[in-house]
């Protein structure tokens, strides 16, 4: 899913027609041509202005001439004066100069490859500060079947497709689907084992925040009616029965059954390698030319990337964050574990999942009311997350925290505080992922403890509509307020989030941020809307910074690692209908192409 249709359809048909979050997203395909027509009316679109003369080529390395010259280009510097500039020299992997070609010139020598962008715009490479790279490459095996959206888009297509492969698997195999599902009425235990009634079944939410299991799969895991919940995990019941309703809510739940599933937890060392590099490809293939992976979560997956890059083999910088999931084994990993870091690869920090998804009804709000929040529940004591990260930071590293809602922001707050209280440490970089509804005493808090907010601006035009019915008006007035967060000085940082969201493709970071527009012709809290210069240097700068990355990527400045993408439209002057048919024409890494389209006309 990519290019939207253009279609005439009336605006009455087009609400009748989102139901939820699934039509909203599936309006992603039908509806966007009448979106970009309402909105191409009101909007003049400002053409760039091309510096071609010099504004100080500041060139502090590397010396000699070029490998390579980028000239006849719109080059998006994102650097501090934002300059736009005509051309890119590069030696060595890293940016020689950036300027006008005149300036340029003096680089070339007999060996310099030049390159005519042919007016084409190129920008920093995109950082994308929240993924799950190897999981998401996870999605693509043949071990597992297809059951992401827009593959799936109804509960009868899950069911449908689940038939299809249980008709080729053999009595009493597993059968899986990928992450995963967005459907608003999944079906429960018992409605799959009348389809599968000899195979376990496992099938998890896009979202992750949630799975479903068969009687067979509950079985094999041992998961009965007296079984107790694991620690930070929800096993659902039914109502009057208590019988395990084939619900698990978050990973200590789901990892129950999902550890004994072929593709999830029972995977060869060289599958695993397989996802780590389809992963990049598909991140080459998005713009992104560095990640950070913030859920890894075993050691031994912390160790696949670090093995894989100390090969040489890595060919995408990977910033890593491990996740742990109680203060126990907070205790255990901390003991043994070591900051490392080397070509492409660094693991510096922790992750902690304060709160879950709206879909599985586990955000934290203050406001219990809400649909999104019916199963809410702690994670975490109070105290025993002060503890953990406390640790953590004693430590030197880095914590980031799952957290959606209001009251899991504010726990996470509250844990930073407590630990900097103790132990004040100058640029900590901690950092919150998500914080969709924050108060506005939170984003007070966030500015003066200096954190990082890593967000995903998709999310707006993704979600926004499902969030509404799940949240309600009053509490989607707190709705991802960007432009606020700016204002208050606060470090953003955006990442698509994979697979935990459907679409690895960053332009609907830039539509979201840039427009608040939803799939369904809303537009949620327009006066938050970001500038396009304020969104891509949040994609860029802002996420290398969260990475403690900003001096040697997110700007295409001498000296910085030759990350580039070229676009082929002009990010700062494109209407929102040029911005939905954005596409990557090519990604560089390091001075090399490490993806080309096929559609893209200059001869690399
Ligand atoms: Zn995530």
């Amino acid at each position: 899913m990519t290019q939207p249709e253009k279609r005439s359809v009336s605006r009455r048909g087009f609400v009748k027609y989102l139901v939820g979050l699934v039509a909203v997203l599936a309006a992603a395909v039908a509806g966007y041509g009448l979106l970009v027509r309402k909105r191409e009316q009101s909007e003049v679109s400002q053409p760039s202005q091309k510096t071609t003369q010099s504004q100080s080529v500041t060139m502090t390395m590397p010396q000699g001439n070029a490998d390579l010259l980028l000239t006849n280009g719109n080059v998006l510097t994102v650097d501090p004066n934002d300059r736009i500039v005509e051309a890119v020299a590069v030696k060595d992997g890293r940016i020689q100069a950036a300027g006008s070609y005149q300036e340029l010139k003096q680089f070339v020598g007999p060996s310099t490859k030049q390159v005519d962008l042919r007016g084409k715009t190129v920008t920093p490479g995109l950082v994308d500060s929240h993924l799950h790279m190897q999981y998401y490459g996870k999605q693509f095996q043949d071990t597992l079947f297809d059951i992401r959206f827009p593959t799936v888009k109804t509960s009868d297509e899950l069911i449908q497709t689940v038939r299809e492969h249980l008709a080729t698997a053999a009595k009493g195999e597993w059968v899986a689907g990928n992450q995963g599902f967005i459907i608003n009425d999944p079906p429960d235990r018992w409605e799959l084992d009348e389809i599968a009634p000899d195979n376990p079944l496992f099938l998890v939410h896009a979202s992750g925040q949630f799975a479903v299991a068969n009687s067979r799969a509950l079985a094999l895991a041992g998961i009965g009616k007296d079984t107790p919940n694991p620690y930070a995990g929800l096993i659902g019941k039914d109502e009057s029965t208590k019988e395990p309703n084939g619900f698990l809510y978050h990973y200590p739940a789901i990892d129950m059954v999902r550890r004994l599933v072929p593709g999830y937890g029972v995977v060869t060392e060289e599958e695993k390698r397989g996802f780590v590099l389809t992963g990049a490809k598909k991140c080459f293939e998005a713009g992104y030319t560095s990640v950070e992976d913030v859920i890894v979560a075993t050691t031994s997956d912390v160790k696949l990337y670090t093995d894989i890059a100390k090969e040489g083999k890595l060919p995408i910088n990977v910033y890593i964050l491990k996740y742990v999931e109680s203060l126990a084994q907070s205790k255990t990993e901390l003991a043994t574990a070591e900051h490392s870091k080397g070509k492409n690869y660094n693991f510096a920090g922790w992750k902690i999942a304060v709160d879950g998804g709206a879909s599985a009804g586990t955000v934290l709000m203050y406001d219990t009311s809400a649909a999104a929040s019916k199963r809410a529940y702690v994670y975490h004591e109070q105290e025993d997350l002060n503890e953990m990260v406390a640790m953590f930071h004693d430590a030197g590293y880095q914590v980031a925290f799952h957290v959606v809602g209001d009251r899991a922001i504010d726990m996470a707050l509250d844990a930073i505080e407590n630990a900097l209280k103790k132990n004040p440490r100058a640029d900590h970089r901690h950092r919150l992922e998500h914080v969709i509804i924050p108060t506005p005493e939170a984003l007070d808090r966030i500015a003066k403890l200096g954190i990082i907010v890593s967000t995903s601006p998709q999310w707006i035009s993704f979600f926004a509509k499902g969030w509404q019915d799940v949240l309600g008006e009053e509490n989607m007035k707190r709705f991802m307020p960007l432009k606020t967060m700016l204002n208050k000085g606060i470090h953003l940082a955006f990442g698509c989030d994979v697979p935990a969201t459907p679409i690895i493709d960053p332009k609907w970071a830039l539509v979201g941020a840039t427009t608040r527009m939803t799939f369904d012709l809303n537009q949620i809290k327009p006066e938050e809307s970001i500038s396009m210069k304020e969104a891509l240097r949040a994609h860029t700068m802002g996420s290398a910074y969260a990475a403690f990355e900003e001096n040697i990527r997110g700007s295409i400045e001498p000296g910085k690692t030759a990350d580039m993408v070229v676009w082929s439209q002009d990010l700062y002057s494109a209407s929102l209908q040029q911005l939905t048919k954005l596409q990557v024409e090519a990604t560089i890494v390091e001075g090399q192409v490490t993806y080309k389209s096929e559609d893209t006309n200059i001869a690399f």
